[in-house]
């Protein structure tokens, strides 16, 4: 592992601090703000308005008119994709700015956030874009002299609530079957990361998405989340972060009954048999579990190897990890730059002390990176067992676990025993093997001989404790829907 943490940040253009409420950029009726920090320096970017159940109130009547009436609601729904279209157009032309204010708020490495989350957002876009106008209902064979259809509809204001570690590509995977399904939008962007979020409000309000269609109020999640949760005119909450956050939505919620789809946390198991290219399973551990600091709800914490082959595996992922480069995330060489913030970084470091307390073989990093920003070092754990804290607990950092296996029943049942269901994967090349992992082994995505395969076509979500429901694909839009049968007397 080398380090590069010399290296400056380039000036960057941030432009909107204030919340978008119907159209119109505001300050928080309260008139607080709050600062939101670059982890790489652990300076102010910048103040952003704190919005909470005042503002949000303002949002929901914004997004409930322009549900109700006005040039969205009477819009067809081709012309709603074109929009979206025009966004994902939009996005593309200032691809490489949207991509320094992403690596500035967030901190993830600049070829990351440029090469990976920016095209997925633009894809996200385009993929629903090309969905608006093709959201059927059916004809249905009744008893009798009857007509009778069923009609998919907006289900109407979308709350949507969503956490840092891809703040742009979160804020994508919700609006776009939203708006694609004719929903408006009251997002509540993650307070360590609200800057690309508020971005995208403006150009959307650029390409010409009507007022009131996509409001965003900026703050944090007890007062403006709850309130979201709660608000009579919200139809719909969307959640993507913590389960326990997800359970307090749920309580929250429960006057107003709104629909829920959740996409949480994970502690998702990367299998190796012996029989698998041993390279290849390195490196899909390496950045199936590194991969964006390691603040992935799917990121493959648990690495199962077979027995026999321990040793050689965690030689090949050691070299991986020797030459990780961490440091400044504007540096284009830099494969792993700060985690978010300090809670994060003092959780995770809790861990690394839990790790080595509970007899794990800390086989490489461990340590803090620096003196200023929040790294860590990428750190591998030998030896590990199943009961380890560890080894049960999301860490959502640089952190990888390894623990060996010989038998595969034991293995299925091992790699099971959490009540996380988020994601799995495995390495081998016997094609019955695999498939008999991805049938038995609950989690919403099973990877084979690959890790951290996404597309906007297919469906991503949690079994268990990961989540309800699921986003992206066909499945991710009919949960902006409702569905309404007619029957009409022939
Ligand atoms: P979180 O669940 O607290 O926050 C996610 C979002 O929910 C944020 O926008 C937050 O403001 C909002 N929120 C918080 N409390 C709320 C409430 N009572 N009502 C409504 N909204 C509320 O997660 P976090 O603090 O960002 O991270 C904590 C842990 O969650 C991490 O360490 C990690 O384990 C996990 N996490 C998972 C994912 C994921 O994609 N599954 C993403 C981020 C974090």
């Amino acid at each position: 592992m080398s380090s590069t943490l010399s290296n400056t940040t380039p000036e960057i253009r941030v432009t909107e601090t204030d919340c978008f409420i119907d159209g119109k950029w505001v300050p928080a009726i309260s008139g607080k703000t709050f600062a939101t920090i670059n982890p790489a320096t652990e300076e102010e970017i910048t103040q952003v308005a704190e919005g909470d159940a005042a503002d949000v109130d303002a949002a929901a009547k914004a997004a409930r008119d322009a549900f109700e009436d006005g040039d969205w609601a009477k819009m067809d729904a081709r012309d709603r994709g074109r929009l979206l279209y025009k966004l994902a157009d939009r996005i593309e032309h200032d691809i490489d700015e949207l991509a320094a204010l992403e690596t500035l708020d967030n901190g993830k490495p600049i070829s990351e956030s440029r090469h990976g989350d920016l095209p997925l957002v633009i894809d996200c876009l385009r993929y629903y874009a090309g969905f608006a106008d093709k959201i059927h209902g059916s004809t249905v064979p009744i008893r009798g002299n009857y007509l009778c259809y069923t009609r998919r509809e907006p289900i109407g204001v979308a709350g949507q609530i969503i956490p840092w570690n891809f703040p742009m590509l979160m804020t994508a995977w919700k609006w776009s079957p939203a708006l694609a399904a004719g929903c408006t939008i009251v997002m509540k962007p993650a307070e360590q990361t609200p800057l690309t979020c508020l971005r995208m409000a403006r150009l959307a309000q650029e390409v010409g998405f009507p007022d009131g269609v996509i409001n965003v109020v900026p703050g944090y999640g007890p007062t403006a989340g709850a309130a979201c949760v709660k608000h009579p005119l919200i139809d719909k909450i969307a959640f993507t972060g913590e389960h326990r956050t997800a359970q307090i939505i749920t309580r929250d919620s429960a006057d107003t009954l709104k629909r829920l789809t959740f996409e949480l946390g994970g502690k998702s198991p990367n299998v190796i048999f012996a029989d698998a290219d041993l390279d290849a399973a390195a490196m899909g551990a390496y950045v199936g579990l590194f991969l964006n600091q390691g603040q992935c709800c799917c990121a493959g914490s648990r690495v199962f190897v077979e027995s026999s082959v321990h040793d050689e595996f965690l030689e090949k992922l050691e070299k991986l990890t020797r030459n990780r480069k961490v440091g400044n995330p504007f540096d284009p060489n830099t494969n792993q730059g700060p985690q978010v913030d300090k809670a994060q970084f003092d959780k995770i470091m809790s861990y690394v002390e839990k790790g080595q307390n509970e007899g794990a073989n800390c086989v490489f990093g461990g340590n803090r990176v620096g003196d200023k920003g929040f790294f860590i070092e990428p750190t591998v754990f030998d030896n590990v067992k199943d009961d380890m804290s560890i080894a049960t607990d999301e860490i959502f950092g640089p952190v990888l676990s390894v623990l060996t296996f010989d038998d595969k029943e034991d293995m299925i049942r091992r790699a099971n025993n959490t009540f996380y269901g988020l994601a799995a994967a495995v390495w081998t090349r016997d094609i019955s093997v695999a498939h008999e992992f991805a049938r038995r082994v609950r989690a919403g995505t099973i990877w084979v001989n690959c890790y951290d395969v996404f597309d906007a076509a297919a469906p991503f979500g949690g079994f268990k404790m990961s989540g309800y429901g699921r986003e992206l694909g066909e499945e991710g839009l009919r949960a902006y829907t409702e569905n309404k049968t007619v029957t009409v007397a022939l």
